[in-house]
């Protein structure tokens, strides 16, 4: 609808002034694509949901679910010799069968970052804090970055020697909040005590003060190698985001994992205390680009939920600013001088004036009616005896004032604050 389209544009175009904020190029993908390429690392629960289909030439497609997995592939191969880093955004529709409710729909938007190249914290940094632009643009409170790292509870989960298929069946359940089901199959699969005990740990601990509860995490898992050094990763990112002057809020969960398989590190997601479900999600994942043939390509990325930032702006009554918000419309007091007040609008959109000219040939009261009920806030008069003098009437409807103006003096008068 009308109201809604111009909420969900003026989202979209934050999302494009963080992009050139921070210097990502935009790429347009396929909204139909290779069935393997999407399912590959898509997570079950994803994979069950897309809309597949064969299409004429007998390929097995898929309305893309997601963005990554196609720019994954570019950087794979289009893009194969592009210096590094790479940035990449992309904006557009994604299909899931999801139960549609309250912010999640069949058919949704995002906006899509994508850091490829760096393996660094300060990568992983700058995905956050392109976030937290983004929410800041769009005029949100209150919002808070729920931090996790996948790198922890794979790291313990290898070293404990489970298959990539029993991690991510563990991921998929935790991603749920399933964590005494996912606690159950660690356990079949044969894990320690200790190792049921550290997760079982790991999956009640979150909080804000995440320099205590990261020294916590570290401790209980230090005799885990790589677990450990996901760690230090960790806090190394929460440092460099907590030391910036916008100081985020941030939650650490040592629990949280999210259903797409490719994150091998650092995970996020964006909350507002008026809704329970995301406005953003992200994390690194360091393996797909070679996975799809690439070069080795450490990478990093965020989706922002546009149509749920939209919401989110609903819900806490964010006034989003716009340009000039003046409206004009132009009307002739009779049929013979259409071609006038078509000839003025003409001119005034040349000047970058947005102009609706009367196309009814009403009556001036009707078509000031019109105006009125449609919150125009300037309506142009086009008559014979001030034409003569090259003149209109210009009406300033909130006001309800007007006044004789020359015409070369439009403009100048409109763009006037
Ligand atoms: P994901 O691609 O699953 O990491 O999701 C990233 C973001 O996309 C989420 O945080 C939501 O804001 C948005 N999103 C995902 N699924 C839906 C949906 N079915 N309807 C609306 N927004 C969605």
């Amino acid at each position: 609808m009308p109201e809604e389209a111009k909420l969900m544009r003026q989202i979209e175009e934050k999302a494009r002034r963080t992009a050139k904020l921070y210097g990502y190029k935009e790429i347009i993908t396929p909204v139909v694509e290779s069935y393997e390429l999407v399912a590959a690392k898509a997570g079950e629960e994803v994979r069950a949901r897309m809309f597949t289909f064969e299409d004429l030439g007998g390929r097995k497609v898929a309305l893309r679910p997601e963005f990554t997995a196609s720019v994954a592939r570019l950087v794979a191969t289009a893009l194969r010799n592009e210096p590094k880093p790479l940035r990449l955004f992309c904006i557009g529709s994604l299909y899931r069968y999801d139960e549609p409710q309250k912010g999640r729909f069949r058919e949704f938007w995002q906006s899509n970052f994508e850091l490829m190249g760096s393996e660094k914290p300060e990568a992983d940094a700058e995905v956050l804090l392109l976030t937290n632009t983004l929410m800041k643009l769009a005029g949100l409170k209150n919002y808070a970055f729920k931090v996790g790292h996948i790198g922890v509870l794979r790291g313990i989960l290898s070293h404990e020697g489970m298959t990539e298929e029993t991690q991510n069946r563990v991921m998929q359940l935790m991603d749920k909040k399933q964590h005494e089901d996912a606690i159950t199959i660690v356990k079949e699969a044969g894990a320690s005590a200790k190792c049921l005990d550290v997760l079982q740990k790991l999956v009640s601990m979150q909080g804000s003060d995440s320099a205590k509860i990261l020294a916590t995490v570290e401790n209980l898992v230090e005799d885990y190698g790589t677990a450990s050094d996901a760690v230090k990763n960790f806090k190394e990112i929460i440092k460099l985001v907590s030391e910036t002057p916008e100081k985020p809020k941030i939650i650490v969960d040592a629990g949280f994992a999210r259903g797409l398989e490719y994150y091998t590190g650092m995970i996020f997601e964006v909350y507002i205390p008026e809704l329970d479900i995301a406005l953003a999600g992200g994390g690194r994942y360091n393996r797909l680009v070679e996975l799809f043939g690439g070069e080795p390509t450490p990478a990093v990325g965020v989706a922002h939920g546009i149509d749920r930032i939209m919401l989110a702006t609903q819900e806490q009554k964010t006034e989003l600013k716009t340009e000039n918000g003046k409206s004009v419309m132009v009307v002739p007091v009779n049929e013979n001088l259409a071609g006038e007040a078509l000839k003025i609008s003409e001119m005034l959109r040349a000047e970058n004036v947005s102009v609706e000219t009367e196309v009814m040939r009403r009556k001036v009261a009707k078509a000031l009616e019109d105006a009125d009920r449609r919150g125009i806030s300037h309506v142009i008069i086009v008559g014979e005896r001030e034409l003569k003098e090259g003149a209109v009437i210009l009406r300033d409807m909130h006001k309800k004032e007007q006044t004789k103006v020359k015409i070369e003096n439009l403009t100048e008068t409109l763009k006037s604050p």
